[in-house]
């Protein structure tokens, strides 16, 4: 009989979930390393429960569990780590999100805070009182994750804005987010950005500084451009600031040089990625779909004669 291939999936959200019971489906080993204690990805991280149940993740555990998965939970996977997975395992599979955010500069710290970190605060760490003393929290952008941060501390802090760019029709954010968070009291200050922070003395933020914006022309996204509309700056109290304006793929955690080739190969051999680390920020659907279709080509590359990207 012959041996199984073993594969190394490296994160537990939605795509490596997914694509660990495809691969094991179809007869191969597969392990699971993942940073955090849980399996779900930013599912399990970065979404109130609040606002979605997590059976379902549970659920997706058993059933691997049944199926033979090994499980590293609380294993992240540095440069080192990953240059001895390419030696133990027949493949990898890095689906490690894309959970880099943007920040354009602005430093988190002391009245600043960076969306995921905030969730991941709350929903894992359960610190709601480090955040409990503020009484006037901006949410700085316009998708899911800047809804979720404004609908977690309109549940802590008394007044809480968010702060997007375009209008409320281009917001990214799913609708019924919105008008929840609307329900809930938060306020929307729409063609709005942010241009600085003002501190005291003692550091601790009193306000943000905004410029009005006008929409043009539809751009690359396809979504209305906007524009700053000059003089028209002005000052928002605030104590709070969280960025909630985008996430970007690290692979640099793993290699140097690990770029995204043909399909869901890479350029690294018998390693490929999938989900967010793959498409870039999208859904839970999208990354499970993804994370299926990665495992095909696996499978479909050790079916062609055990040689798969080299
Ligand atoms: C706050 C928030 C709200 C969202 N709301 C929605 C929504 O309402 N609807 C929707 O469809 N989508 C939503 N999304 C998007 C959706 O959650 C993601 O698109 C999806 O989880 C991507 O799945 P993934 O498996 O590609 O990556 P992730 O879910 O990001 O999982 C990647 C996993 O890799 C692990 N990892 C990373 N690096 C390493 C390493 N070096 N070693 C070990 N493990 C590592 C991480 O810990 C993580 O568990 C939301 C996302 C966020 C953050």
């Amino acid at each position: 009989m012959t041996e199984k291939k073993r594969i190394a999936v490296i994160g537990a959200g939605p795509a490596g979930y997914t694509a660990a019971k495809e691969l094991l489906q179809n007869g191969f080993a597969v392990d699971i390393y993942e940073k955090e204690a849980e399996l779900g990805g930013a599912v399990y991280t970065g979404i109130p429960v609040f606002r979605m149940p997590k059976q379902f993740l549970q659920k997706e555990y058993r059933t691997l569990q049944e199926l033979g998965c090994g499980f590293r939970f609380g294993c992240r996977v540095d440069r080192e780590m990953f240059a001895r997975l390419r030696e133990s395992y027949d493949g990898i599979l890095a689906a490690i999100g894309a959970q880099v955010e943007n920040t354009f500069g602005f430093v988190p710290g002391n009245g600043v805070a960076a969306g995921l970190t905030l969730l991941y605060d709350l929903n894992i760490l359960h610190r709601a009182e480090a955040y409990a003393g503020y009484r006037n929290a901006i949410v700085w952008g316009g998708g899911n994750v800047a809804m979720d941060c404004a609908r977690s501390l309109i549940r802590i802090v008394p007044e809480v804005t968010v702060v997007y760019r375009r209008s409320e029709k281009e917001m990214p954010a799913n609708a019924k987010e919105i008008n929840d968070a609307r329900k809930e009291g938060v306020q929307f200050a729409f063609l709005t950005n942010i241009k600085e922070i003002a501190r005291d003395d003692t550091g601790a933020v009193t306000a943000v500084r905004v410029i009005r914006m006008s929409l043009g022309e539809p751009d690359e996204s396809g979504r209305a451009s906007f524009h700053e509309i000059p003089g028209s700056e002005e000052t928002i109290p605030a104590d709070l600031v969280v960025m909630a304006i985008g996430q970007k793929v690290d692979f640099t955690v793993l290699a140097d040089d690990l770029q995204i080739t043909a399909g869901h190969m890479t350029n690294i051999e018998n390693v490929w990625t999938a989900g967010d680390a793959w498409t870039g920020p999208k859904t839970i659907g999208a990354a499970v779909q993804d994370g299926r279709a990665a495992a095909r080509e696996i499978i479909a590359a050790f079916a062609e004669g055990g040689e798969s990207n080299a």
